[in-house]
């Protein structure tokens, strides 16, 4: 096939992808804009959040600066405020305008769009489709996309590597159209990485199993640090066994959490706030439970109780429907007349790759947003339904920014390209199909997710942590042995299965080691031997980079514009 030489070519067809293509071809419609998406975009995990989007649309009982503070003592003072004033201001006009685009969101009696409760906002902020709200924010950027032939797609197209140039600017992304088997370069002036988290380095997330942070790893591999990647966030609500969310809704809409004793327990830990508390707090508050045995127990490990018999069938058909529908499939029971069994899991990663406020990244030419980027608004810990918002606010200026930088920079020449992808081509066949080992990929993931639960879980401590950072290196040898059986060009699914597990490896290191130094508790980084928020050597972030060893960690200077550090509570 042959390969178009981009303005822009955007790595992630999810929303910040989708997000960032429409705003670089209306900033200017002769811009040529490649889209490169591992699977068909609607499949992104976009499609599958439910609960909402976060942004200030009642003036009379809300204020952008009452947004900022919320999101700012949520991410336990970690976040950079001038990137969360911009937030705030431009999630308005994003959501507004995504209306206009067609997602269809849920009104008020009087028609004003609706807003919901949600953990550690302290009014009603949260705009909801029902509980699909990331189905319909897709499906609208989907089809506003489409209007745009200057937008090229690369459907089911796998990016494996990020190309530089002799500058060291990046110039494009060599990527297997997994349909034919082909490797191909894909050149660009500018690149953005859209790719979305890596919560599968975890044994147990609500993360699709697509999920692997390949594009932090493409990222971390060329050169450009991981930032704040020790923080990781747990949701409180999750079936056992599956992991399956349970979306913040149900406890925004009045949902209670019941232990054992048919208590609802966080009266014990979050007085104020109880089951609207921010996740790092409700998730650890299970734990305490768990240790003083007041949770169920069951075949998959324990659980408490999510009970929202007293809402009623009608509101939770009205409101969250999605949820009614997914216990009956997955757990047999109807939460209109039985409690659901839920448990805190892997959600999100608040870190990624390191960028500034106008996405872009230390390296010149290469811009990232949405979950895999870190701008940083989330801190140490996210509220719920501002990830939806920042991938809008920050998939928008990545397109604006990286179409400004396209205008001033030649395309990259095509011929060196083709080397490129063409010497990728053969470190993969020699890594996968000319190795002598016997190792198994699944054999790897399961213990590399096994070590990363017992070290990097919802608490941690030196000694853990630092088993499971002795442990990475073995596993990483263990990888350079992996044999790939399937020698078929056509959906080599075995192969792609193999490189997800290089970006997982890469990933987890980072998670590991940035935690082990941390010795201070701050939002999800929680320490059993360093119990304290510790301001005085902590209020920065990390930022790994990659060398032939463990990850160089150096740390960056938190930005304070109005809001000094206080203690966080609820
Ligand atoms: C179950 C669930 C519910 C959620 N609910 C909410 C909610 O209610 N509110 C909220 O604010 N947040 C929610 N979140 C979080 C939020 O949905 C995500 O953080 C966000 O959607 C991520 O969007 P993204 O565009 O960054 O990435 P994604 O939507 O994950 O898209 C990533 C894209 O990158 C592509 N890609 C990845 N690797 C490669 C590669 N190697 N080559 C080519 N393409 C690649 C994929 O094909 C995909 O198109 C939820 C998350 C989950 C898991």
């Amino acid at each position: 096939m042959n390969v178009p030489n981009h303005d822009i070519l955007i790595v992630g067809g999810g929303g910040a992808g989708l997000r960032a293509a429409i705003a670089a071809v209306e900033l200017d419609p002769n811009l040529s804009v490649g889209l490169v998406s591992k699977v068909y975009p609607m499949r992104s995990h976009t499609v599958s959040a439910e609960g909402g989007s976060a942004a200030v649309i009642r003036d009379e009982d809300d204020s952008f600066d009452s947004h900022a503070f919320d999101t700012i003592k949520g991410s336990d003072f970690l976040a950079d405020q001038d990137a969360v004033e911009i937030f705030v201001k431009e999630a308005r006009d994003e959501l507004i305008q995504l209306e206009h685009w067609g997602c269809p969101w849920s009104r008020d009696d009087d028609g004003r769009i609706s807003v919901r409760a949600f953990g550690g906002m302290s009014v009603k902020r949260t705009l909801y489709a029902a509980d699909k709200t990331g189905f319909h924010m897709l499906h609208a950027l989907f089809q506003t996309s489409l209007k745009y032939d200057r937008i090229h797609r690369y459907d089911e197209w796998f990016g494996t590597r990020l190309l530089l140039d002799d500058n060291g600017a990046a110039c494009g992304v060599a990527a297997i159209n997994v349909r034919s088997g082909a490797m191909q370069a894909v050149p660009a002036k500018a690149v953005i990485i859209c790719t979305g988290g890596g919560g599968r380095i975890f044994p147990f997330t609500t993360n699709a199993a697509i999920k692997t942070g390949d594009g932090m790893s493409m990222a971390y591999r060329a050169g450009c640090p991981l930032k704040d990647m020790e923080f990781v966030q747990y949701h409180p609500t999750g079936l056992p066994g599956t992991g399956i969310l349970m979306t913040e809704a149900s406890r925004g809409e009045g949902g209670y959490l019941i232990n054992n004793k048919g208590d609802r327990y966080l009266s014990e830990y979050l007085p104020d706030k109880m089951e609207l508390g921010p996740r790092d707090m409700v998730s650890r508050a299970f734990v305490h439970e768990e240790r003083t045995g007041r949770v169920f127990s069951g075949p998959y490990g324990t659980y408490v109780h999510l009970d929202l018999r007293h809402l009623g069938e009608q509101k939770i058909d009205e409101r969250i429907p999605f949820v009614r529908e997914l216990t009956k499939n997955y757990v047999g029971i109807d939460p209109v007349y039985e409690p659901v069994p839920v448990r805190p899991v892997v959600h999100y990663m608040m870190g990624g790759i390191d960028t500034d406020i106008t996405t872009a990244t230390p390296i010149p030419g290469l811009y990232a947003a949405g979950e895999t980027a870190c701008v940083t608004i989330n801190g140490a810990n996210r509220l719920g339904s501002n990830s939806l918002s920042e991938l809008l606010v920050f998939g928008a200026r990545a397109g604006r920014y990286a179409a400004d930088y396209a205008a001033e920079v030649n395309s990259p020449s095509s011929d060196s390209l083709e080397k490129m992808a063409a010497d990728e081509w053969q470190r993969i066949e020699q890594a996968f199909f000319k190795n002598e080992g016997r190792e198994r990929i699944a054999d790897i993931r399961s213990d590399l997710q096994k070590t990363m639960e017992q070290g990097a879980g919802i608490y941690r401590e030196q000694e853990s942590l630092a088993a499971t950072c002795a442990e990475l290196p073995k596993l990483k040898e263990r990888y350079a042995r992996v044999e790939v059986d399937d020698s078929s060009s056509v959906f080599n699914t075995e192969l792609t299965a193999a490189l997800e597990l290089g970006s997982l490896l890469d990933v987890a290191e980072t998670v590991a080691h940035s935690a082990l130094l941390r010795r201070e508790s701050r939002g999800s980084h929680s320490r059993m031997d360093y119990q304290e928020r510790d301001d005085e050597n902590f209020l920065c972030h990390s930022l790994a980079y990659r060398t032939d060893g463990e990850p160089r960690i150096e740390y960056q200077d938190v930005v304070i514009t109005r809001w000094q550090p206080q203690e966080r509570t609820y």
